[in-house]
Parts: C-alpha cells; sequence; structure tokens
C-alpha cells in the first residue's frame, strides 16, 4: 500500500449557514513533498487546510495523514503543524518559550528541550534569539518563530496558510526561497496555501490551482 504524506478523497466543506465552500476535493501529498496551493481569495484554500486540520468539520469524503483516517481525531492528535498569516504566537513567553510549547510535557528533559529549540531556531536562522520577548520581533522574525514552533513537533506534515502575506514584498521573496531550504532540511512535507504565483513557483515542488471550491488543476 502506497502511503502518501495527506491525502484527501472527495472531500466537502460546508460551513453551519449552508455554504459550501470545497466540493469533493481530491489531492495527494507525498512524504517530503511541497505543494503550493495556489487561487484567489475566496477559492477555498483556508477551508481546504482547515478540514484537514480538523478546525471545519469535513462533510463527506477522507482525510488520510500518513495513512491514518483523522474523522473524529482533534487537531492537536492529527500530525499535522500548522502556520497562520499572523504567526499566533504566545504574546507571553519568549521565543524559545514560544518553540518549547510542544515540547513540553512530552517526558524530555530541559536539556533535551533547550537543544532541540537551539537546533529550529538555528534552522530558521534565529540563532540567538531564545531569550527575546515576541513582542521585540519584526514580522519576518515573528514567522520564522511560528515555523520553528510547528517544525519542533515534527509532524512530517506542516500546513501552511499564506504565513507570508503580511510581509513586504523584498522580505516574502527572500522569506520564500529560504523557507523552500528550511522544510527541505526539516525533510517536512507541507501544503503551502498561497494566492501569489511567484511565491508558489519559488517554494513548491508542484503547483495546485483552486477555483470556486475545486481544484482545477
Ligand atoms: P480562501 O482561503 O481561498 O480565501 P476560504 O476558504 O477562506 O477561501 O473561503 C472560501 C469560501 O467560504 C468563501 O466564499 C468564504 O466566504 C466562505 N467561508 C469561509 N469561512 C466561512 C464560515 N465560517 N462560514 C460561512 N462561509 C465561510
Ligand atoms: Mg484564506
Amino acid at each position: 500500500m502506497s502511503e502518501y504524506a495527506l491525502e484527501l478523497q472527495n472531500v466537502t466543506v460546508t460551513y453551519t449557514d449552508g455554504f459550501e465552500a470545497l466540493h469533493g476535493v481530491d489531492l495527494q501529498v507525498s512524504p517530503g513533498e511541497i505543494v503550493a496551493l495556489l487561487g484567489p481569495s475566496g477559492s477555498g484554500k483556508s477551508s481546504l487546510l482547515r478540514g484537514v486540520a480538523g478546525l471545519e468539520a469535513v462533510t463527506s469524503g477522507r482525510v488520510l495523514i500518513a495513512g491514518q483516517d483523522v474523522a473524529g481525531v482533534p487537531t492537536h492528535k492529527r500530525g499535522c503543524g500548522m502556520v497562520f498569516q499572523d504567526g499566533q504566537l504566545f504574546p507571553h513567553r519568549t521565543v524559545a518559550g514560544n518553540v518549547a510549547y510542544s515540547l513540553e510535557h512530552t517526558g524530555r528533559s530541559r536539556a533535551q528541550i533547550r537543544d532541540e529549540v537551539a537546533h529550529w531556531l538555528n534552522l530558521v536562522g534565529l540563532p540567538d534569539y531564545g531569550p527575546r520577548a515576541i513582542t521585540t520581533l519584526s514580522g519576518g522574525q515573528a514567522q520564522r518563530v511560528a515555523l520553528a514552533r510547528s517544525l519542533a513537533r515534527r509532524t512530517g506534515l506542516l500546513l501552511l496558510d499564506e504565513p507570508l502575506s503580511a510581509l513586504d514584498r523584498e522580505l516574502r521573496e527572500q522569506l520564500a526561497l529560504e523557507l523552500r531550504g528550511i522544510l527541505t532540511a526539516a525533510d517536512s512535507s507541507a501544503v503551502y496555501v498561497t494566492h501569489d504565483h511567484e511565491e508558489a513557483n519559488t517554494l513548491a515542488d508542484r503547483v495546485v490551482y483552486m477555483r470556486d471550491g475545486e481544484i482545477t488543476g
């Protein structure tokens, strides 16, 4: 049996008001593959990611993560990490505290956690930022920390919802390139949502187009 990092089989997402945002979508992501999901605003990109993460209910079809049907599985147990446009960092924790978050209560020693945090901060290009307060970071730095925090969980699958779209163009182009290197070094599969063609092409192994709740190619 072939096992995808992520597989969507005929997935529909319907909101509580009855609006169907995703109409029977099929998608396969191979282990280690970076897929960009490209489409205009309102085409259903976030709905797809949120359905995979369990933040919205999938009203028909199946979502499999690493071969496991995740119907009924809560978000934090699905084996995927998410990075949002605004990072959603914990403002009361330091940079290191944010990255350490998912490593706490896992039986790791403090020294192990410290080493792993250092590893991920190094990978995202912020080796000396551990003690910094979140409020002192630039937008680009905050998104790097959000990425490190998600990678630290080592889920093998990252869902990124326009993580660079709040940054200015120049920084976005530079970070898109770097992001590809980081995801590859972390050996992570990813679905990367964007409405920017260039960013999609820079970052992804494969670009998938969405329109009106459907994948069009
Ligand atoms: P994208 O991320 O591609 O911009 P979304 O997945 O956010 O698109 O939205 C797809 C469609 O679903 C849009 O028409 C949007 O208005 C609708 N939608 C999103 N969230 C909700 C919600 N909570 N309730 C009803 N409709 C929603
Ligand atoms: Mg969106």
